[in-house]
């Protein structure tokens, strides 16, 4: 069933233009996808609420966007050029590649191929350490090559930006630095659609406090984190939960971490991660630089360095989660029917306007003029490129709220028919009330 549902969600954004495989058309790339016209419309929204929340409505965060591109010493400082690496193993049966930590155990050193089901003997076949980065030749030679690296993740550009951020705004702690970008890891894996790519997006915080007040802003990021995926996002209660790590499990710079977890297609799994990183990378990246990354504290005139709170949240693991949570398929007339209940405030369109004759000029000319009334007003689409029927399934598919028909009765009574999404109710409201019902409807929501 929950492969059923993966398959289904999959097969949904693909023929719905939500997200595509990447480089299709030679033949795709593993653990990599490209968002279509409505795919890229909810990501932003996504990335809108975000940046918000956490940047234009406080005071204590300020924005970032840092090089995707960084130099060697960033991640020997922070520890990715050495240990940021999965042990892989090879199935002799089939040669596929699969990371340790990610295969049933069956006995001592034997594994099970989840491929063709074989045995892998990991002491006549070891395991090897992947490094996850990838790595690339930034000088204009060949021969004399230097290399640079794709950033594993935003948080090393805010570290590496520290002082220049503190600097220019003059912000005194609790301070945070906010970035939404691109990230990548070479991750072995198949078949987790969205959920681990190479190429993917972050929005990551990276919130400064003095040491003491660690675990205190620890716990208020855990608590803000998971009512933003409840209340702003609007994700349902029972497909979220919080995971504390254990100590054996925590990375040995890390004080504490909670991961928030998303009940996926195949099982909760990590949408967020929020850590209590104590002072070990602008401790590092001071080390390693050489440039001094402390703090000076006016009030209490002494020098520290910061511990720092990282709530770091995946874009298309949300994206993923919204997408899971509205998809709904129940019977109607005898008849399946798919419906993504997204929450309004998240559907590419939340509104779409059809003319039920398309050969009636006046009927469209109606129709068109509705469509850039509220254009102007609600993101709205307009559709006459089959039956009604077949309109009103594809609006479903794709979340819209709701649906106007204009019909010939509308050129006389200039009333139009108003379609509910989740309940389906059809009602026939004036022309010139019609924003005002949806607007009325879209608020209860
Ligand atoms: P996992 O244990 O699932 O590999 P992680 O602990 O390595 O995740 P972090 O390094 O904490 O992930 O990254 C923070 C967030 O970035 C994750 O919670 C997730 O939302 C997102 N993320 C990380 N790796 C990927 C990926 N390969 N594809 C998509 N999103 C990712």
């Amino acid at each position: 069933m929950a492969d059923d549902k993966l398959t289904k969600i999959i097969s949904l954004c693909k023929r719905r233009g939500f997200i595509f495989g990447g480089s299709q058309i030679y033949g795709g790339l593993s653990s990599i996808w490209d968002y279509g016209p409505l795919g890229v419309n909810l990501k932003k929204k996504i990335k809108d609420i975000w940046w918000k929340e956490y940047v234009e409505n406080r005071n204590d965060i300020v924005g970032l966007d840092s090089s995707i591109i960084m130099s060697e010493g960033v991640f020997l400082a922070s520890g990715h050029l050495k240990g940021f690496s999965d042990l892989l193993v090879d199935c002799a049966s089939c040669g596929k590649r699969f990371r340790l930590d990610m295969i049933e155990k069956v006995s001592d050193n034997v594994y099970k191929c989840p491929e063709c089901k074989k045995e892998i003997d990991t002491e006549k076949n070891p395991p090897r350490k992947f490094n996850l980065m990838f790595k690339t030749n930034m000088s204009a030679s060949e021969d004399n090559p230097y290399y640079g690296y794709l950033r594993p993740e935003t948080a090393q550009g805010i570290f590496v930006n520290f002082s220049n951020v503190l600097n220019t705004t003059r912000k005194k702690l609790p301070l945070g630095i906010a970035q939404i970008g691109k990230a990548f890891r070479n991750e072995v894996t198949t078949g987790s659609f969205i959920f681990r790519m190479k190429e993917f997006e972050q929005m990551e915080i990276e919130y400064f406090v003095r040491p003491e007040k660690g675990d205190e802003f620890y716990k208020y990021w855990v608590k803000e984190r998971y009512d933003f995926y409840l209340n702003s996002i609007g994700l349902s209660r029972e497909s979220l939960r919080l995971r504390e790590h254990s100590q054996e499990e925590l990375a040995h710079y890390a004080k504490a971490c909670t991961d928030i977890e998303f009940n996926f297609p195949f099982g909760w799994s990590e949408l967020e991660g929020i850590a209590n990183r104590g002072d070990y990378d602008l401790t590092k990246h001071a080390h390693e630089s050489g440039k001094d990354l402390s703090y000076f504290d006016q009030k209490t005139k002494e020098k520290i360095v910061p511990y720092v709170i990282e709530p770091s949240a995946g874009v298309d693991r949300t994206f993923f989660a919204v997408i899971s949570d509205a998809f709904c398929q129940e019977e109607v007339k005898g008849r399946e029917r798919t419906v993504l209940k997204l929450k309004p405030h998240l559907a590419p369109h939340q509104v779409a306007i059809f003319p039920l004759l398309k050969k009636n000029h006046d009927i469209v000319k109606l129709a068109k003029n509705i469509f850039y009334d509220i254009k102007s007003k609600l993101p709205a689409s307009y559709d006459d490129t089959a039956s009604i029927g077949k309109l009103y399934r594809r609006q479903d598919e794709v979340g819209t709220p709701f649906c106007v028909t204009v019909d010939v009765d509308s050129l006389g009574d200039k009333k139009v028919t108003v379609r509910n999404r989740d309940s389906m109710a059809q009602d026939r409201i004036s022309i010139d009330k019609v924003f005002d019902f949806i607007s009325d409807q879209l608020d209860k929501q």
